[in-house]
């Protein structure tokens, strides 16, 4: 009789370096399958881009697959019924997956194992979850600790990549649903899925950007950095060899400045490992506070103001800019993330959970444990937090990281008429200059929906309220 595993894909449409689907190529035959999980459809129905990233990605992997002889299996539902369900129509051995740190996913995982021969394997992260303790055998709750520990373990090597199949032997026939079915709205324009496009923007990153990572990464207005969140999201190139090349790259630098860049960029890897590590260890933190110190902290929760964020109308440009690039294209700048999020949690004091929520519903990269974890580390409530003092200015930001003030003009043509001054902190611009450069403040572009400074001082109040009430 012929043996039968199923590759149940999850976080992992990609077939390099794959060890699930390494571990499926056991057996005679292997079926690849995808599961539209109903709860999941239902929890992110409004993150349209990232759910077409993720149905155009099925549809690339399908491609692949057919190349190697293979096709993509795709079923919609309950996976606790739909798992054991084919798992029996198919009489299959084994199931094969990548771990997943998420607790929805955990929990679903823990029963499904008992129904059926349920085997995990690594391939998520560079380091599997868990796997990196401290002497005591705790989770780390700091960066840098984690960081030198998950380096001196050992990070994976060439050899330790799984190679690309040449042939997936799948048998015919095998009912699924049509990707023709799913919805064809292209995902983003600046994000076309699938495998092959993750590792041509790897390899053009590796070719073009690494070296020079450490000195641009900040800046806002220049492609400075890999843009291969969503495709890790998506496990459409893998985080170890996306390390394993980081490696590689600082080897190869010819300079100082290579090597830092390729160090960094291996460091920011690091922490989305580092972020699904604090949410394998502590789950509580996708619905709480990491530090309840915080917990009695009094939100305003301004509806209006809330929405200004969310449009890009708070008046500030650099909020606006981002928020409109986050609208319009479903990514953001990390430099930005971070300025947005101090701004909502710490300048409008609003509730660091509905931003985290309207993150998830815009960007196509958003990842339960690397939102929460941004989100929590401005908020000053997470594991490694920014200080509760730490309150970044927006204006400063602006002018540090965004020079002439190009993102601003990119993203608010209205204010483009202002000079590279002025254009930070257009309130600031007299009546007359205004007139002149036939910019109205007020009228063409919002006045700001706060005093940053008096915004400062009242988070700082609420800040040390919410430790004196402990
Ligand atoms: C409030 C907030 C929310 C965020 N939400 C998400 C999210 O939903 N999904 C997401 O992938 N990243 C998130 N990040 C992290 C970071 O902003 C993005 O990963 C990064 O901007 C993606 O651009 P890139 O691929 O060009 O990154 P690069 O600079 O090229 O970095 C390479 C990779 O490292 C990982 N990475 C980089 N920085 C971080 C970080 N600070 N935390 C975790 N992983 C990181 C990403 O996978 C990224 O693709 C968030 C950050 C903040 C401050």
């Amino acid at each position: 009789m012929t043996t039968s595993a199923i590759w149940w894909i999850r976080r992992d449409l990609r077939l390099h370096d794959n060890p699930a689907l390494t571990a499926a190529l056991q057996f005679e035959q292997v079926i690849p399958l995808f599961i539209l999980d109903d709860h999941l459809l239902e929890k992110y129905k409004k993150a349209e881009r990232r759910l077409a990233f993720l149905f155009d990605g099925l549809r690339r992997l399908d491609e692949d697959l057919r190349k190697r002889g293979s096709y993509l299996v795709v079923r919609r539902g309950n996976p606790d019924q739909v798992l054991p369900q084919i798992v029996s129509e198919l009489n299959a051995h084994s199931v094969f997956a990548q771990d997943d740190t998420n607790p929805y996913a955990r929990q679903r995982d823990q029963l499904l194992a008992e129904e059926v021969r349920l085997i995990f394997t690594a391939g998520t992260l560079i380091c599997p979850a868990g796997s990196v303790l401290k002497d005591d055998q705790t989770p780390y709750t700091v960066f840098t600790p984690f960081k030198k520990n998950a380096i001196a373990r050992g990070l994976p090597q060439e050899h330790d990549l799984d190679s690309l199949p040449i042939h997936i032997p799948t048998p015919p026939g095998i009912q699924t649903k049509s990707l023709d079915d799913l919805p064809q709205q292209t995902a983003a324009a600046l994000f076309p899925a699938g495998e092959a496009e993750a590792r041509r923007r790897l390899e053009t990153f590796l070719a073009d950007g690494i070296a020079d990572y450490s000195a641009k990464r900040n800046f806002m207005g220049i492609p400075g950095t890999s843009q291969l969140s969503a495709y890790l999201r998506f496990g459409m190139v893998s985080a170890r060899e996306a390390a394993v090349k980081a490696i590689a790259a600082r080897e190869a630098a010819v300079n100082a400045e290579g090597k830092k860049g390729a160090d960094t960029w291996l460091s920011e890897l690091l922490w989305r490992d580092f972020f699904n590590h604090v949410e394998f260890h502590f789950p509580h933190v996708q619905e709480k506070n990491f530090n309840p110190t915080y917990d009695s902290l009094e939100w305003l929760n301004n509806a209006e103001d809330f929405e200004a964020w969310c449009t890009g109308h708070t008046g500030y440009p650099v909020v606006d800019a981002a928020m409109r690039q986050l609208n319009e294209t479903g990514w953001m700048h990390n430099r930005t993330r971070m300025i947005v999020a101090s701004f909502l949690v710490k300048d409008l004091l609003i509730d660091w959970r509905w931003g985290e929520k309207y993150f998830m519903e815009k960007l196509v990269d958003g990842d339960p444990a690397s939102n929460n974890g941004g989100w929590q580390w401005s908020a000053g409530t997470g594991t490694d937090a920014a200080p509760y003092f730490r309150i970044f200015n927006p204006i400063s930001q602006s002018q540090k990281f965004d020079l002439q003030g190009d993102y601003i003009r990119r993203w608010i043509p209205e204010l483009a008429p202002l000079n590279d001054k002025l254009i930070h902190a257009p309130w600031e611009v007299s009546a007359v200059d205004q007139q002149a450069a036939g910019v109205i403040i007020g009228r063409d572009y919002p006045e700001p929906i706060i005093i940053h400074k008096f915004a400062r001082q009242r988070t700082l109040d609420a800040y040390k309220q919410a430790r004196e009430n402990g």
